[in-house]
């Protein structure tokens, strides 16, 4: 059995998922232990223990250790198996993080899968529904991966309620990634998103970010959306015909919508500023499923602690697959797929 300790590094979430992945897909039994040990608040949180439930679920693995606050888990993973699964998380916690558990594990399933979950649909800290729909799949897509993400319904922190399905089709990347150009600028675009809170909230964030980005009027929309409880988003794109990137700012009691608009304008500028085609959130997301596939290499404006970490946990299964390089000030990250051996 593996032992993976679980505070290494960046020592979030992130550990428990990408082991749990790497367990069953290579037939590995894991120890998990020290789980978010020096979080504020440690151990398995309710969207952490979901995704160890769905983690063995959807290879009938078996499980030991696996309650609220536990700091270690045991795992045994079997053959991953396709099927209609739904997951509910109970709280707030974020669908996308569970879904990113067990996506990669069902591509090795034996036919096609559905996935069903509920909980918080947009959430700081987490990729938002948006993100992975608009630039993490279509980077799988183009290697070969094909899957589908679907927004049922909108669930915001602290309220959750949020519904994600998810449509997989067997099958790993196949195509090697290159990806170390934005390519041709298409379009630029930002939403508001409100649910339940009152409309001047919306309005002034989007005037803020169009003063702020120097946007026109038809490039940022205010939507309201239908939630359990109050919301508020800034999610901005920017697509050019090689990748699209999207940065995300939530509204806080307390904060001015002024400044959420402002925090999410700062992210687009830092990205406008460099050349690389891939943001942090998105490098740190694309190790698994290239070191699971065909690999391949992209440039990303900036390495983050969440993606040396999970490299680290990637190398502790796959051996050293990943490797960083510093090129013309962004960072050249090439990964070895198990697929090409
Ligand atoms: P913990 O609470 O222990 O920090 P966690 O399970 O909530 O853990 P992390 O381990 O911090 O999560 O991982 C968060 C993931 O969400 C990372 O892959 C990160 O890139 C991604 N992420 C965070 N914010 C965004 C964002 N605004 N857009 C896209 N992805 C994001």
């Amino acid at each position: 059995m593996l032992t993976i300790d679980g505070s290494q590094g960046e020592g979030g979430g992130q550990i428990l998922r990408t082991s749990l992945a790497l367990a069953a897909l290579t037939g590995t039994p894991v120890r998990i232990e020290r789980i978010r040990a020096r979080r504020p608040k440690p151990g398995l949180q309710r969207q952490h223990l979901v995704a160890v439930q769905a983690a063995a679920r959807v290879c009938n693995g078996r499980l030991e250790g696996a309650a609220l606050h536990s700091g270690a888990i045991e795992f045994w993973p079997q053959a991953p198996c396709a099927g209609t699964y739904a997951f509910d998380i109970g709280s707030a916690g974020s669908t996308t993080l569970v879904l990113q558990t067990v996506l990669p594990i069902l591509l090795d399933a034996d036919g096609p899968a559905t996935v069903e979950i509920r909980g918080g649909t947009h959430n700081s800290m987490a990729p938002p529904v948006e993100f992975l729909q608009q630039s993490f799949l279509p980077v799988l897509h183009r290697v070969g991966v094909s899957a589908s993400l679907a927004l049922e319904r909108h669930g915001f922190q602290p309220a959750g309620g949020g519904c994600i399905r998810a449509a997989i089709q067997p099958g790993q990347a196949q195509i090697p990634l290159a990806l170390h150009e934005r390519g041709k600028a298409i379009a630029r675009h930002a939403e508001v998103l409100l649910a339940n809170l009152p409309a001047h909230v919306a309005s002034r964030e989007a005037l803020a970010l169009k003063h702020a980005l120097h946007w026109s009027h038809q490039e940022v929309d205010e939507r309201e959306v239908d939630a359990d409880g109050p919301g508020n988003a800034v999610i901005a794109s920017l697509r050019h015909s090689e990748v699209t990137a999207v940065f995300t700012a939530f509204g806080e009691l307390r904060k001015a919508a002024e400044a959420v608009a402002q925090d999410c304008a700062r992210q687009v500028a830092r990205h406008c500023a460099s050349q690389a085609p891939v943001c942090e959130h998105l490098a740190d997301q694309l190790l698994l499923p290239l070191a699971l596939g065909a690999g391949g290499s992209f440039r990303c404006t900036a390495l983050s602690e969440h993606a040396r970490t999970n490299a680290a946990v990637i190398a502790a299964f796959l051996g050293e697959v990943v490797a960083f390089a510093e090129q013309d000030g962004a960072c050249l990250v090439t990964v070895r797929g198990r697929q090409t051996g």
